[in-house]
This record gives C-alpha cells, sequence and structure tokens, in this order.
C-alpha cells in the first residue's frame, strides 16, 4: 500500500479551498496575493467583521469538521446581521495542527460550501498554517449596507422596549447536553438543544429589514446574542449611556428549554446569561411595536418584547414575583 503523504498548504488550498472561490470572480481563483472586490454599490457602505473560533474554547473537539465550518461562518454573519448588512464574501485563516486528518479539511470544506450557498456568499482569500496549538479558524466576513440603514449598538434611549428574536437559552443548554449536564430531557428535545448550539442561524433576514423601518419607527441600537442574553444587553446599555429591565417571564423559550426549566428552575440563570444563541437583540421606540409584529410574520422570524431601557445604568432581570435574579458573570468572558 502506498504511503499516504501529507498535503502541503498550497494542495491544501488548491484541492479544498480554491473550488470555495468559484463563483467570484474577483477571488482570482485563490491564486493571486489577494482579492480585487468592485465597490459595493451607490449609497452602500463596506461592512467588515472577524471573528475566530478556537477547539476547546468555542467548539468541542470531537464536533463534526462540518459543523464547526457553519459555526465559523455563522458567528461572523451573525455580526453582520446585528449590523443590518447583506453578507457579500469572506476570508478564512486556518491554523491547523499537523496532526489533524486531511479527510477533516475536506467535510469542513463541505460544511462551508454548505454555508455558502445559504447565505449566497463566497471565499475569496486567506491563510493557512500550521499551528503547535489547537485547532484555530478565523474568517473575516464583509458586507453591505444602504447608507442609514446600519444597526448601531449605541443609540438606545429610555423609554425603548427591548426585542429578542427566536428564542434564548437553547445553545447554552445544548451544550450542558453534550456535557452530559443536562439529565432528564427526551431524545428529541436533546437534539434540538444540541443542533442549536452547533448549527448557529444568524438572522440575516431579519437584522436587513429591521434596518429598513420607516425613520420614525427605527430600531435604536442591536446586538447579536453571543455572549449570553444578559451581557449583550449591558453592551448596548454601556455603549448607549443607559439601563435595562428584562422580565423573565417574558422571555422566549423552545418547548425544550420550558421542559428543562420545568425540572430545574436553577437552569433561568444559564439561560439568561448563557451565550451562542446568535440571535438579534435590539430596543426600538414602543410606537414600533405594531410594525415589528408584522416584520415578525413576514420573516417566520419571533420578535418578542422582553424588557424596557431605563435610565438606572444597571441591567436587571426580574422574575415573576418582582423578585431580582442575581447574576454573577452576565456572559461568557475569555480573561
Ligand atoms: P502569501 O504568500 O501571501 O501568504 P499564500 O500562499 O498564503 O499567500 O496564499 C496564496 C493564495 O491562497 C492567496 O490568494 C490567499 O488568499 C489564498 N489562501 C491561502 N489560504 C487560504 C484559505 N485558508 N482560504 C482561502 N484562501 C486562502
Ligand atoms: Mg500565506
Amino acid at each position: 500500500m502506498a504511503l499516504k503523504r501529507r498535503l502541503g498548504e498550497f494542495e491544501i488550498i488548491e484541492r479544498f479551498f480554491a473550488p470555495l472561490a468559484r463563483g467570484e470572480g474577483g477571488a482570482l481563483a485563490l491564486v493571486d496575493d489577494a482579492a480585487i472586490l468592485p465597490p459595493m454599490g451607490r449609497g452602500r457602505h463596506m461592512v467588515v467583521t472577524t471573528d475566530a473560533i478556537v477547539a476547546g474554547v468555542h467548539f468541542l473537539a470531537d464536533d463534526p469538521a462540518e459543523v464547526v465550518a457553519l459555526k465559523a461562518l455563522a458567528v461572523n454573519l451573525s455580526d453582520l446581521a446585528a449590523m443590518g448588512a447583506d453578507p457579500r464574501a469572506y476570508l478564512l485563516v486556518a491554523a491547523l495542527p499537523k496532526t489533524l486528518p486531511t479527510a477533516w479539511i475536506g467535510r469542513f470544506a463541505r460544511g462551508l460550501a454548505r454555508g455558502q450557498r445559504r447565505f449566497g456568499i463566497h471565499l475569496i482569500g486567506g491563510d493557512t498554517v500550521a499551528t503547535p496549538g489547537p485547532l484555530t479558524l478565523n474568517i473575516c466576513a464583509i458586507g453591505s449596507v444602504s447608507r442609514g440603514a446600519e444597526l448601531r449598538r449605541s443609540a438606545a434611549i429610555v423609554g425603548d422596549a427591548v426585542y429578542v428574536s427566536g428564542t434564548v437559552g437553547d445553545a447554552a443548554l445544548g451544550l450542558r447536553a453534550l456535557r452530559g449536564e443536562l439529565a432528564g430531557l427526551g431524545a428529541r428535545q436533546r437534539a434540538v438543544l444540541v443542533r442549536r448550539y452547533r448549527e448557529p442561524d444568524p438572522r440575516i433576514e431579519l437584522g436587513r429589514a429591521l434596518g429598513r423601518m420607516k425613520r420614525t419607527e427605527r430600531v435604536h441600537a442591536a446586538i447579536d446574542v453571543s455572549d449570553g442574553l444578559v451581557a449583550d444587553v449591558t453592551h448596548i446599555c454601556e455603549a448607549s449611556g443607559v439601563g435595562a429591565t428584562i422580565e423573565a417571564e417574558r422571555l422566549p423559550l423552545s418547548d425544550a428549554v420550558r421542559v428543562a426549566l420545568g425540572r430545574d428552575a436553577a437552569l433561568l440563570k444559564t439561560i439568561v446569561s448563557g451565550g451562542d444563541d446568535y440571535e438579534l437583540a435590539f430596543t426600538a421606540p414602543p410606537l414600533s411595536a405594531r410594525s415589528l409584529a408584522r416584520l415578525s410574520g413576514r420573516s417566520g422570524v419571533p420578535v418578542t418584547a422582553i424588557g424596557t431601557i431605563v435610565s438606572d445604568r444597571r441591567v436587571r432581570v426580574l422574575s415573576g414575583d418582582g423578585r431580582e435574579l442575581e447574576i454573577r458573570n452576565g456572559g461568557y468572558r475569555h480573561f
């Protein structure tokens, strides 16, 4: 049997990454020094973001390669969604341990291809290096937004309602389930939660629609929920110089999360402080409620009012009986 030779970086690029650049001429087939993109269009700004995911930190070392690929894309596209932007292209820096099987890279590339089809984007460049550390994947995503339609964190106003899209807490409980720390769930419910942890679904359409609302009804501040609901609402509040009150009873919860919460009420803290939901949290004036309900109906993504922006610069979560929930760490912190 012939000895299997390891692929060099150029072979990896040619075999696995170059096919992902087909369909975007500006990628120059990944054989030049850099990509060349035309301007984003009249009255459109470029929106750029980058986010890295590290084995053992952002995903589990034995997560399937396709899932890791979708996650690497989704965390970046979620940032574009939170700005109201349309995704256009992305770059990938892959730092690969020398022991990583070539087949893993193949499955990873298949996951990227799936994500590309879903979000209408192409790979336009990057870097491929070996690392003595854990597998690390960094994506830089590029998008565009019409001038004036961008969503920012910094304009929440006292009296705004605080909204969140979809449901919260699924990913945090999914991670717990994967770690074997969540007992008593049925197989189907467990699968729903694990899927939400592994395959975030960035709210691109919703972000774009929020940016296009009538000026008087416009969303004042928006963020994607990646660190945890409380931590991310706190980011909005700090950027805007305000505080917020969140009512736990109004939180949109999936059936699976409700079941888990019914068995262990202490999970409420995990739900409001756990990360990885990749929903959008935003604030809007009360008069936007009807437009938001219509927009939610059209886009098929639930949008739920969960609280209010207040002048006292603190973010509080109130439980059903009006008591304040004590949350020590509102979200994930690296350092
Ligand atoms: P340099 O010598 O400038 O580091 P490289 O040899 O790393 O260039 O890259 C050659 C080409 O391949 C470039 O166009 C680069 O953008 C692309 N490329 C390298 N790694 C990746 C990757 N992981 N994903 C996409 N494109 C890549
Ligand atoms: Mg290079």
